[in-house]
């Protein structure tokens, strides 16, 4: 039998593109090897937000160069944010790749390993949909972006927002639950923008009413959500729809006025405190997210501490940290030169990040004693695991006592809590027998 391989790195946009991508290799008959260097189809899904991940790319298809040597009927093809709107380049820097395609772009991949197995893709393909999705499953909504933030490569390469139509992603919802996926997470790269370019327009809320109806369905995310765009309106809807979790990913990237211009982020320190309190009278109990850079451009060790200071002003539940590095194409490769030396970059991460541990470890210790909700989605070195709705990460110590299940909802009892996660006991366990819920989400 032909087999594939997909190697993602990178986003949520980009798993969500392997996993359709695999549905349509599967539905031409090929099967999935975990292995790169046997596969018959060999797919990289790419990342370049990081001069690293590219770099990561570029090794991996240089070890690929000699597989194909010693095989010349292996098919190699390249997708995600790696390919811009022009591969000839690529393609002469990287002749042992056959097939070139942009993020979202199937088509070429599929009619490639069409031909690798002698079968015409069109009309045999039903939508690309997971046929075994996870219980819980990515839905990009809205592709590309229009931000243009100084130090981000990503519209270059993803192009400007088009968002997919709210009948379509309904559907698209009620097919996955069909197939027992009970939790969606909507993506895109700037999930507020949704439905700005539909015809007539709507926004992330009027999707998140319609989604909120599907029968079956019981939880619903979104990622990643930008501090000018997310409006009251997407903010009241979180705090009214009884599936939308009290989860927001809202990155602030940096805590100085100054940077934050330099980076084009459209928004003001205060305005996004404001932002964070007006989310905080909406939507009792939510879990806020952020992404932080340091050490942009020029950022001096005032304006990093007026990063630090909104942490410990708004105590985010998680933080996603990174270094400033530079991505050449950008406004800020162009305009910005890169002045913190990676040292100091490096002291400031291991400071934030030290900052953010205590926060987490306070945040969570709160929890000891308290009953959630947890959606188990894995099972690891003899435990389950799951996710409460505000996205915490629970290890169940005495599941066997239950019928506790991949998919299913247990009540659990907080025993332990470390910075990261948290530790609890079964105290009720949805009966996977009957499908009785004991509670979904709060009345
Ligand atoms: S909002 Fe800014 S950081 Fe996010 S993808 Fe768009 S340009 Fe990049």
């Amino acid at each position: 039998m032909t087999t594939y391989h997909i190697w993602t790195v990178g986003c949520q946009m980009n798993k969500a593109d392997s996993e359709r991508l695999g549905s349509g290799l599967e539905q031409l008959g090929l099967s999935e090897c975990d292995d790169p260097w046997t596969a018959d189809v060999v797919v990289l899904n790419t990342c370049v937000v990081r001069q690293s991940a590219e770099d990561t790319a570029t090794g991996m298809l240089g070890a690929l160069k000699k597989e194909k040597e010693k095989d010349p009927a292996r098919r190699i093809a390249v997708m995600g944010c790696m390919v811009g709107p022009q591969s000839k380049e690529l393609s002469r820097r990287f002749p042992q790749v056959d097939t070139w395609a942009r993020p979202q772009e199937f088509e070429p991949i599929l009619q490639m390993a069409g031909e690798t197995v002698g079968i015409d893709p069109d009309g045999c393909i039903q939508e690309l949909l997971p046929a075994d999705p996870r219980v819980s499953t990515f839905i990009p909504i809205i592709h590309g972006c229009d931000k243009f933030c100084s130090f981000c490569i990503i519209p270059y390469r993803r192009g400007r927002e088009v968002s997919r139509s709210i009948e379509e992603l309904v559907y698209e919802t009620e097919m996955l639950v069909s197939r027992g996926v009970r939790e969606v997470i909507l993506l895109g790269q700037n999930v507020d923008s949704y439905g700005h370019d539909l015809e007539p327009a709507h926004d992330l809320a009027d999707l998140m009413y319609a989604v909120n109806e599907v029968e079956g369905l019981d939880r619903i995310r979104f990622l990643t959500s930008h501090p000018s765009d997310m409006s009251a309106k997407i903010i009241r809807a979180v705090g009214e729809l009884p599936k939308v979790c009290e989860n927001i990913n809202l990155p602030f990237q940096a805590g100085d006025d100054v940077v934050l211009e330099r980076m084009r982020r459209g928004y003001t320190r205060d305005e996004y405190l404001r932002k964070v309190d007006e989310i905080r009278e909406n939507i009792p109990g939510v879990a806020m997210v952020t992404d932080v850079i340091v050490g942009f451009s020029g950022e001096t060790e005032s304006q990093f501490a007026n990063t630090l200071d909104i942490l410990t002003q708004v105590r985010f539940d998680k933080v996603h940290s990174a270094a400033y590095s530079v991505r050449p194409g950008t406004i800020a490769a162009r305009q910005h030169p890169d002045t913190v030396s990676v040292e100091e970059k490096k002291r400031r991460l291991v400071q934030l990040n030290e900052l953010q541990e205590g926060i987490c470890g306070d945040i969570n210790s709160g929890f000891d004693d308290s009953e959630f909700d947890v959606l188990i989605d894995g099972h690891s070195r003899g435990k389950y695991q799951g996710r409460t709705r505000t996205d915490k990460l629970v290890y169940i110590e005495n599941s066997e006592t239950f019928e506790t299940r991949i998919g299913g909802f247990a009540m659990v009892r907080i025993t332990g809590t470390s910075p990261w996660s948290l530790q609890g006991e079964v105290t009720a366990a949805e009966m996977s027998a009957t499908g009785d819920r004991l509670r979904v989400y709060p009345a």
